[in-house]
C-alpha cells in the first residue's frame, strides 16, 4: 500500500497528533485529512489546476532504505558543475540537486535514493551544449541554495533543515513561509497551505504566504478566499520587512493585477480593494487624503501589473519612501475613478478617433 508521502515531523511542528487507527501503522496514518488547515483539501482535490512552478519528471527511483522501487516527481533537475570539478573522473555525479518533494511510497523513508540512470544521462546531457535535449527543459547547470546559503541535495533534505531552524525558533512565520515555498516548488501544494496558513496563525501579517494562498487559490477558482488574502496582502503591506520596498511593490501589484480579475471573474461582488473598515479593524490606515476614496488619476491595463504600481505605492505607506524618487509612481491624487469606470472611459475615447 503507498502512503501520502508526508514526512510525520510535519504533523508534530504542525501541533497535531496522530493515532493510528487499529491495524494501521504509524505511516498509513499520515494522511492529507490530519494536515491543519483551511484550504489543504480543496487544494489536493483541485491538484491538477494548479500552476506548477516546476514541469513534471517522472523516473524510476530505488529507495535504499527497503529497496523498492517506484516513480517519483523529482520536478527541476540542478546539476552543480562547480561543486563537481575537483572530482577524479568516473566518481558518480552525486551533486545532483531536484526541486520536487517526494518520500518513499512504501517505508515513507526520504533522501535515501539509488538514482537510475536515465537521471544521470539526463543531468549529463543538460551539462552538453547541444545535448540531446533528454531533459527538454527539466534540467538546468547551477545551485539551489536556500535563503541561509545551506546546501540540499532533495526538498525532503532541506525541510530537515527548516525543522531544525523551526525547533530553535518556533515563532518565525517567515520560516513557516519559506518552508510553505519549499513545498509549492516540490509540486505539493497541499503541503504548502498547510505551512502558509500556519505562519498566518504565528503572524497574521505575514504578507507573502497571504499572496501565496491568494494565488494558488486563484487556480482553483475559489475566488472568495483568494481576495480575502490579496486584500490581507495590501492591507498588511506598509509593516511587512522581509521584502525590499521593490521587491514588496512587485508583489502588490500583482496582487492588485489578481484582485481586478477577481473582481471581473465575479462581475464586482468581489471589490477590487478592501473596506476601510477592513484596514480600520487591524488598524491599519493609510495616509490623509489616501483613505480609500483616493482621488486619483490613473490607467490601467489590466494586462500590464507595473500599471497597478501606483495604487501598490500607496498601500506601501512609508515603506514607498524607500523606493529612489525617480522610480515613484504615486503623485498628488486628482481626480478618482473606479477601474470599472475608468475602463468605461478609455473605451469611449478609443471610439472617438
Ligand atoms: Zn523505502
Amino acid at each position: 500500500m503507498t502512503n501520502f508521502q508526508i514526512n510525520p515531523r510535519l504533523i508534530e511542528m504542525l501541533g497535531t497528533s496522530t493515532v493510528p487507527e487499529s491495524g494501521q501503522s504509524e505511516v498509513q496514518s499520515l494522511t492529507i485529512s490530519i494536515l491543519p488547515g483551511k484550504y489543504v483539501r480543496s487544494v489536493y482535490r483541485n491538484k491538477k489546476e494548479i500552476t506548477q512552478i516546476f514541469k513534471e519528471n517522472h523516473h524510476m527511483l530505488t529507495c535504499a532504505s527497503c529497496g523498492r522501487k517506484g516513480k517519483y516527481d523529482l520536478g527541476l533537475l540542478m546539476v552543480n558543475v562547480d561543486r563537481n570539478k575537483d572530482k577524479e573522473d568516473g566518481e558518480p555525479l552525486h551533486d545532483l540537486q531536484m526541486t520536487g518533494y517526494f518520500r518513499c511510497k512504501h517505508c515513507n523513508d526520504a533522501g535515501n535514493w539509488i538514482l537510475p540512470d536515465s537521471v544521470k544521462m539526463m543531468a549529463l546531457d543538460g551539462i552538453i551544449p547541444f545535448g540531446a535535449g533528454l531533459g527538454d527543459g527539466n534540467v538546468e547547470v547551477g545551485q539551489n541554495l536556500l535563503s541561509d546559503g545551506s546546501w540540499h541535495q532533495y526538498a525532503s533534505d532541506a525541510e530537515e533543515h527548516y525543522f531544525r531552524l523551526i525547533e530553535g525558533n518556533p515563532d518565525d512565520s517567515f520560516l513557516w513561509n519559506r518552508l510553505g515555498n519549499l513545498y509549492l516548488s516540490g509540486n505539493r501544494p497541499e503541503l504548502a497551505m498547510s505551512a502558509y496558513e500556519h505562519s498566518l496563525t504565528i503572524d497574521p501579517g505575514q504578507v507573502e504566504s497571504h499572496f501565496k494562498l491568494g494565488d494558488v487559490l486563484m487556480d482553483i477558482k475559489d475566488w472568495s478566499n483568494a481576495g480575502k488574502h490579496f486584500h490581507q496582502v495590501l492591507i498588511q503591506a506598509q509593516s511587512y520587512k522581509f521584502l525590499s520596498a521593490e521587491d514588496l511593490r512587485e508583489m502588490l501589484a500583482v496582487a492588485l493585477q489578481n484582485l481586478y480579475i477577481i473582481h471581473e471573474m465575479t462581475s464586482g461582488e468581489i471589490p477590487f480593494l478592501p473596506s476601510l473598515d477592513d484596514m480600520k479593524k487591524v488598524g491599519k490606515l493609510l495616509e490623509q487624503g489616501t483613505q480609500g476614496t483616493v482621488d486619483m488619476e490613473l490607467e490601467i491595463f489590466p494586462d500590464r501589473h507595473d500599471s497597478f504600481f501606483p495604487f501598490a505605492e500607496m498601500y506601501m505607506g512609508e515603506r514607498a519612501k524607500e523606493i529612489p524618487l525617480k522610480n515613484r509612481t504615486f503623485s498628488v491624487p486628482k481626480v478618482y475613478h473606479s477601474p470599472s469606470k475608468k475602463k468605461k472611459q478609455r473605451k469611449k475615447r478609443r471610439k472617438k478617433k
